[in-house]
């Protein structure tokens, strides 16, 4: 639950969520798979909140085991919800959700969708993006990494030098390298996207599905960077 980043906690389950406490309230990312939202709600009340401390709902993407606890937690806590305007429609209901890029290359793999339930649709109260201005806190940062999925974006908070939210962009290993992850591939636009990571500075990252990096994360992200020319 602890992270090495004070007030941050993770969630373990299908995917990582993570709980930022700071000064303004509590900031979700990301929710898990559907009917599991009671995890977060039992960290929240180990620290001493509750879903009424929450301020702000931030998804990084339409997949389903990461706004699957969205409609219930915004039910709870009335908190707003942040998502891009290319997966909106998704977590709306409005269209169908972009599958990971894995089920164009490992098509055999297509089943293991259907063991996760689909997210019950949910209004999306502000879109974010990069260069659009943002209602989230000040000391969290949108940064646009499409590829995973058309509008996936990743979230980086300023505390501790930087603490990187990646989302589905990519993946650690144990020995701290930075990978695309299997349900990634390698298209232009995912690879744009680590490139883009990048470029900033951070010396945490925090994955949905992998161990997390800390001390100069971002320098294993410049790695891979670099292998790709
Ligand atoms: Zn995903």
């Amino acid at each position: 639950m602890e992270t090495n980043v004070p007030g941050v906690y993770a969630v373990t389950g299908y995917s990582k969520s993570y709980i930022i406490d700071g000064d303004q309230g509590v900031v979700l990312i990301d929710t898990g798979i559907p009917k599991r939202h009671g995890a977060i709600i039992e960290v929240l009340s180990r620290i001493g909140r509750s879903p009424a401390n929450v301020r702000a709902i931030a998804i990084t993407h339409s997949h389903a085991d990461h706004v699957g606890g969205a409609a219930a937690l915004k039910l709870e806590s009335k908190a707003p919800l942040f998502a891009s305007g290319a997966d909106a429609p998704a977590i709306r209901g409005e269209a169908p959700t972009v599958p990971p890029p894995v089920f164009d290359r490992m098509p055999f793999l297509k089943p293991l969708s259907r063991f996760i339930p689909g997210a019950e649709p949910i209004t999306v109260d502000h879109l974010v993006g990069e260069t659009e201005p943002s209602a989230l806190p000040a000391d969290l940062r949108v940064i646009d990494t499409p590829g995973h999925t058309p509008g996936h974006v990743s979230y980086l908070l300023d505390r501790n030098n930087g603490v990187l939210f990646v989302g589905d962009a990519a993946v650690a290993t144990k020995k701290g390298v930075v990978k695309r992850g299997v349900f990634n591939a390698p298209t232009p636009s995912i690879d744009a996207s680590l490139r883009h990571l990048a470029e900033f500075d951070f010396d945490v990252a925090f994955f949905a599905h992998s161990v997390s990096l800390s001390g100069s994360a971002a320098a294993a992200f410049r790695r891979f960077a670099a292998r790709l020319g």
